[in-house]
């Protein structure tokens, strides 16, 4: 081992390199005396909405608060069942619990991890109103499949981008595919705040909106109430540090690109490798590879000074706020076998090149003589 412990995620190097931009913004905002809905927010609401391709933004508390009032404002309530993936942060499962609804779940492709377009159509019922796609680990999932399942049955689309911003499929961006679209500036996300944030985007001018209004506790003009809303607000504190981020997404996602590509040279055929589907861009919120004996090859790694992390051990299904779903071990296989062999490796744009090639030694010796997976 060349140094000390290379952990999964450090936060800090990036706030070493923009200390004085970041400090500057936040002074200004300060100074400004305006700390909800300011000059900020609606900036970064365009430039996020114009990035990704959508044509509004509205800032929210959370990624989480995004994907609840983007179900609201698409009328998504109790009766109705939402076709998502079990392989996934328990937050997409919560935003459709919260307006009422019932998540139905699809298995994942164990190439993508994402949700398997195959298997769709099988989960449709009567009740059916959306499909909720993930783009696990920041792999855009199969959106133009999705699409058009969702437009021969009349479905509405709602995107998870927590992981993914910037991803693309053809050229286009995530948050530009669907209905309306939920992204998060969780502090470890690849774009992050310095506390929670989120934003929801979409090109229905009707949506964008009620969005508005429902983060504002349901009103549009203020002390006048509409409907039951919540307070759900980017500050603008977050907003302005996020944009002094922006402008570097797109050299930190090639960064991570090339730290995967790194990763993926060296290590196909001793473990399995996070797949990239021809003509998409994926961004690497996550490296995340496959091996069958995961405890012992995280607590190897661990002795020999690589951090890990698994996402996640516990698929959606069995997990114990879902038991009155009434799903059983064995319900989807690919996820279950993914939740038990998924490890995800040391991954940020500032990961230095001699640490990613620290991880590599690591894991070859580590895993050198372990069967490889399909
Ligand atoms: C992080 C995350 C969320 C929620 O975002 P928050 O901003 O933390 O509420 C939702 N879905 C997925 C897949 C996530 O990774």
């Amino acid at each position: 081992m060349a140094r000390g412990m290379i952990p999964i995620l450090d936060l800090t190097r990036q706030y070493r390199y923009l200390e004085e931009p970041i400090g500057d913004a936040i002074a200004a905002v300060l100074a400004s005396g305006t700390f909800i809905n300011g000059a900020n927010v609606a900036a970064l609401e365009d430039e996020i909405a114009r990035y990704t391709g959508a044509q509004f933004g509205v800032g929210c508390n959370s990624g989480t608060d995004a994907l609840h009032l983007a179900l609201r404002a698409l009328n998504i309530g109790p009766g109705d069942e939402v076709i998502t993936t079990p392989f996934t942060f328990i937050a997409t499962t919560e935003a459709i619990a919260m307006v009422g609804a019932t998540p139905v779940f699809v298995d994942i492709d164990p190439l993508t991890f994402n949700i398997d377009p195959l298997r769709i159509e099988a989960a449709i019922t009567p009740r059916t109103q959306a499909i909720l796609p993930v783009h696990l680990y920041g792999n855009p999932a199969p959106m133009r499949e999705i699409a058009s399942i969702a437009a021969r049955h009349g479905l509405v689309v709602v995107e998870d981008c927590a992981q993914a911003i910037g991803a693309q499929i053809g050229g286009d961006r995530t948050g530009s595919f669907s209905d309306a679209a939920a992204f998060s500036f969780f502090p470890s996300k690849n774009l992050g705040a310095y506390g929670d944030g989120g934003m929801l985007v979409t090109s229905r001018p009707e949506v964008a909106e009620r969005v508005r209004s429902l983060r504002s506790h349901g009103g549009r003009v203020k002390y006048h109430h509409e409907e039951i809303g919540l307070n759900s607000r980017l500050d603008e504190l977050q907003a302005a540090i996020l944009r002094v981020k922006l402008p570097h997404l797109e050299t930190w996602i090639e960064r991570r690109r090339a730290h995967a590509a790194a990763y993926s040279v060296a290590l196909e055929g001793i473990v399995a490798i996070p797949d990239e589907t021809p003509g998409t861009r994926h961004v690497f919120h996550q490296y995340t590879i496959r091996v069958s004996n995961r405890e012992q090859v995280r607590d190897e790694l661990a002795a020999r000074g690589v951090g890990t992390m698994v996402y996640y051990p516990v698929p959606l299904h069995l997990q114990k706020v879902h038991e009155p779903l009434g799903y059983r071990h064995g319900a989807f296989e690919h996820s279950e076998a993914a939740a038990r062999e998924v490890l995800s490796l040391p991954m940020f744009p500032e990961l230095e090149p001699g640490e990613a090639e620290a991880v590599i030694d690591a894991v070859r010796s580590v895993c050198a003589e372990t069967v490889p997976l399909a």
